[in-house]
């Protein structure tokens, strides 16, 4: 098969000179009602690889650079987060095209932050991407959370843009009764 980045002959679906070229750089934004988001990889060095998520290696993509930010926040924070019992929220835990995109995220972290898979759900069926601050405003996401409530977590999502996404899924988790420590995303694609 063929490296997805470069097109030589590769074994893996990037190869491992490409798979260095995607450097980690992390970034910290104060989001709305100065919360936290962190996230890994400078945009546009996982753009083209970010336009694969709805296609059959989505997936696979999406587990290279979650695994990656994994490890490097694993590396970093290493036992800050150890027994402290916090779990992993991702925002619209669904499956839209064969997968689910914070899915995917959350599940490697795992070791980490407890995962509650498909707990928080979008129950409007928009898409952010490519549209207007205005349009997003106009149009919720009305998130419905079916977790646990009483618990510690961190919110998962694959990119910041507006913040919007997150500002809203946090004032639901809040409204459950969850305390809602910071969220980490992939990329920060800022507008
Ligand atoms: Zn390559």
């Amino acid at each position: 098969m063929k490296c997805l980045i470069c097109q030589n002959l590769a074994f893996k679906l990037i190869c491992n000179d490409c798979d260095k070229q995607i450097k980690i750089t992390p970034k910290a934004r104060k989001s709305f009602d100065n919360f936290m988001v962190y996230s890994f990889f400078d945009y546009q060095d996982i753009e083209y690889l970010l336009k694969s998520k709805y296609s059959l290696i989505g997936s696979r993509i999406y587990k290279i650079l979650a695994r990656k930010a994994f490890l490097y926040f694993k590396n970093e924070i290493s036992d800050t987060f150890k027994n402290l019992n916090i779990h992993s929220i991702g925002i619209d835990d669904k499956v839209k095209k064969y997968y689910s995109h914070s899915g995917v995220i959350i599940n490697e972290f795992r070791h980490i932050f407890k995962p509650l898979f498909g707990s928080l759900i979008s129950t409007n069926n928009i898409h952010y991407a490519g549209q207007s601050l205005q349009y997003r405003q106009n149009n919720k996401k009305d998130f419905i959370y079916k977790g646990r409530s009483g618990i510690d977590a961190v919110l998962f999502d694959d990119v910041i843009t507006t913040g919007l996404s997150i500002k809203e899924a946090r004032e639901v988790l809040i409204k459950n009764k969850v305390n809602v420590l910071f969220a980490l995303t992939l990329t920060d694609a800022r507008m």
